[in-house]
């Protein structure tokens, strides 16, 4: 038996330490790593059987030009030279890189180094677009930076802890098991908000089943509530926070608990006792997560709910704070090193003095001036034939994307699409010109950071099979034949670490939370025994903030009305995830453990909905949108608001002929952020009559 690794989990933004200790070739133990701040030991499903995934089945072995086997060089020549040609004739915004939070930071550095600062272009955006791009946005409106300002350990200081839009006990599950820990040692309270009754619910003190994307209301009517029973820490904003003019007349205005309640479709009682519980307990914390994000109001929500914390001083201190939870392992890596078609880099944005900065750093060519195209505007600039060259990483926007059905369609008029990926076949690279093998987990090395900052080691403890490279190198290599070879010169993560650590302090005045300086120098062995680490220590303990004039912002925001249901389409599609899938279950779908808690594709519906419709439990029903339909399993949840049903988001093409929720969601973003709303979606349910031949659910099996 070889030696045990330590590493991180595959999945979630919690990112749990992983104890890996390979037992043969392609086999491995694993349990949870108890010195890991993420976790301390415990392991959710979906990381206890990550021993089953590592398997070759379904993997991409051999670069692929035109669906034959190449040798990398011409694979790699072949891409730099439609890349340079792409843009040659038709400039650097004729081409994009879409990537994805399951890439290693150092890896995301490289593509985007390469994009913005040598190709030109801010086009490169991530699938972190579809995740917490809202949260980014409104911690850039109040805090006049991207910072998290809680960590895990806040759960445990906490007397209240506020869910709002997330079912944690399936999405983060050892984040639930700490508040639940935090419940029975010190009695904290659980207050889920959530359309949805789910699992999360259970045993919670109070759950607010609200009317969907009525987030701004409830959180500008708690804090009229505060406002009007002197809970507003009036020090605090007058020494630290700025509001906009008519801030506290629109609060004052229209946010008292009977028109709050009327908004929101709850009772008064638990409205007033939600409130009355926040405005007792100091030590809240309100953890927040795509039901929140992943809307065209994405924004203001995360902003009303931040608006709370600051008025009320509920921030900067143990157990008080606003919350993003990410659903990726390295969602915050890339935000750290500007994955993000809307960032630059080190979280800085595109201001003129950080353009020049950072390509004084690279010593730049071709530096990006603007942000590029965000991710629902770059695929629909790909369906328009705007993009001549596309790169896809690690991701199969096919399947996730709304309207995926477009986006799979348009995918097949890209003049030239190069997909690097672990897998063979996915419904991204069906078209692809050029396919590329990467590493995946167990043979990745690099860093990830999770939802609370804590930076990571995922190391290596199985061989790269077939002929497999990291994104990092395949990256590199482009970047070297496009002839930029001494800017991408790295031989292993370490160099790339040690020049994005650089880049954080570089001419860095101290006022960015960022800066790794004392990274910036670490050995190759010090690398390599690089113990998590979260960075920025507690934001805000100094009641500073990083606006130009030092202080928080209030950012005024108003619920926008309710629209009534649509003739056509009367009922509202909610998506999410199952507790045991993770996205399109190209891993996940491996374990025939994980997939027998969820079997099928459920379309969860309320009994009085159901009975309107005809339809009867494990009834097939097709859902239509506007966008498209797919059919699913009828389930029966009293936990559904009526006239609202729910599906999941993991079956693909590839995977089922049913149960494809990414045909169905609207491509509408929010204004600030340009994350897309998935959360409602006009949709209708018709029982489906005809004879039906199964959903699948692992790779090739029925
Ligand atoms: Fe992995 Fe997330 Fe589960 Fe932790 S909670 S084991 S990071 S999937």
């Amino acid at each position: 038996m070889q030696e045990a690794v330590r590493t991180t989990c595959a999945y979630c933004g919690v990112g749990c330490g992983i104890v890996a200790t390979p037992t043969g070739p392609r086999l491995v133990s694993v349990r949870g790593d108890e010195a890991h701040p993420a976790n301390g030991g415990r392991l959710c499903s979906k990381g206890t059987h990550l021993g089953e995934t590592v398997g070759l089945q379904g993997r991409l072995l051999h670069p692929m030009i035109g669906g034959k086997r190449a040798g990398w060089d011409k694979a790699l020549d072949l891409v730099a030279k439609r890349f340079r040609d792409a843009i040659d004739r038709h400039g650097p915004d004729s081409v994009a890189f879409y990537v994805s939070g399951q890439l290693m930071t150092e890896d995301y550095y490289v593509a985007n180094k390469l994009m913005k600062g040598f190709i030109g272009s801010a086009n490169i955006d991530t699938n972190s677009r579809l995740c917490m791009s809202s949260a980014v946005a409104g911690h850039n409106r109040a805090f006049g930076e991207d910072i998290v300002p809680a960590s895990y350990d806040d759960l445990d200081a906490a007397d209240l802890i506020v869910l709002v839009g997330s079912n944690t006990a399936w999405c983060h599950p050892i984040v639930y098991q700490r508040i639940q820990a935090a419940r029975a040692a010190r009695g904290t309270k659980l207050v889920v908000i959530d359309p949805r009754r789910t699992e999360t619910c259970e045993g919670a003190d109070l759950h607010l089943p609200i009317r969907p994307g009525t987030d701004v209301a409830l959180m500008n009517g708690l804090l009229a509530w505060c406002n009007a029973t002197w809970t507003i820490d009036r020090t605090f904003i007058e020494r630290s926070i700025t509001a906009p003019e008519g801030f506290w007349e629109h609060i004052r205005n229209g946010h008292d608990l009977w028109t709050t309640a009327q908004t929101c479709d709850v009772e008064p009682a638990l409205i007033k006792q939600f409130f009355e519980m926040f405005a007792a307990t100091p030590r809240t914390v309100t953890l927040f997560s795509q039901g929140v994000n992943q809307s065209i109001r994405g924004t203001d929500q995360v902003n009303a709910i931040i608006n709370v914390h600051l008025a009320t001083g509920r921030i900067g201190k143990p157990g008080a704070a606003p919350f993003s939870i990410t659903g990726q392992p390295n969602a915050m890596g890339g935000r750290e090193v500007g994955g993000l078609a809307s960032t630059l880099a080190a979280h800085m944005d595109f201001a003129p003095d950080n353009v020049a900065r950072v390509g004084r750093f690279w010593a730049a060519p071709n530096m990006a001036t603007k942000p590029g195209l965000k991710a629902v505007d770059l695929f629909r600039a790909v369906d328009e034939g705007r993009i001549k060259a596309l790169w896809i990483m690690a991701t199969n926007p096919a399947v996730s994307m709304p309207d995926a059905g477009r986006v799979r369609d348009a995918l097949a008029f890209v003049p030239f699409l190069v997909v690097s990926d672990i897998m063979a076949n996915t419904d991204s690279s069906t078209h692809a010109h050029v396919s590329l093998p990467a590493a995946g987990w167990g043979e990745k090395d690099g860093t990830v950071t999770n939802s609370d900052r804590t930076i990571s080691r995922q190391r290596p403890f199985m061989a790269l099979p077939g002929e497999a490279k990291p994104d990092w190198w395949i990256v590199k290599e482009v970047g070297r034949r496009m002839g930029w070879a001494n800017a991408f010169a790295y031989d292993r993560p370490a160099d790339i670490w040690r020049e994005h650590a650089r880049l954080t302090a570089y001419q860095n005045d101290g006022q960015r939370l960022l800066n790794l300086k004392d990274k910036a120098t670490i050995g190759n062995e010090a690398y390599e025994a690089m113990e998590p680490f979260r960075w920025g220590g507690r934001p805000f303990a100094d009641r500073s903030f990083a606006t130009p004039e030092g202080k928080a912002r209030l950012v005024l925001t108003r619920q926008m009305d309710v629209q009534p249901p649509l003739k056509d389409w009367p009922m509202t599609l909610n998506t999410g995830r199952y507790r045991d899938q993770w996205h399109t279950m190209s891993r996940t779908g491996l374990s025939p453990k994980l997939s027998r808690h969820r079997e099928e594709p459920l379309v969860e519906v309320h009994p009085q909905d159901a009975a309107a419709l005809g339809l009867a439990d494990g009834d097939l029903a097709r859902v239509d949108t506007a966008q498209g339909n797919s059919v699913f399993r009828v389930a029966l949840n009293e936990g559904q608001r009526v006239g609202e049903i729910f599906t999941p988001i993991h079956w693909t093409d590839r995977t089922s002929s049913g149960g494809r929720t990414g045909l169905l969601p609207r491509p509408l973003v929010d204004p600030h952020s340009g994350q897309p709303g998935f959360k409602s979606t006009p949709a209708s349910v018709t029982r489906v009559e005809t004879e039906w031949k199964g959903f699948l659910i692992l790779r090739g099996e029925t």
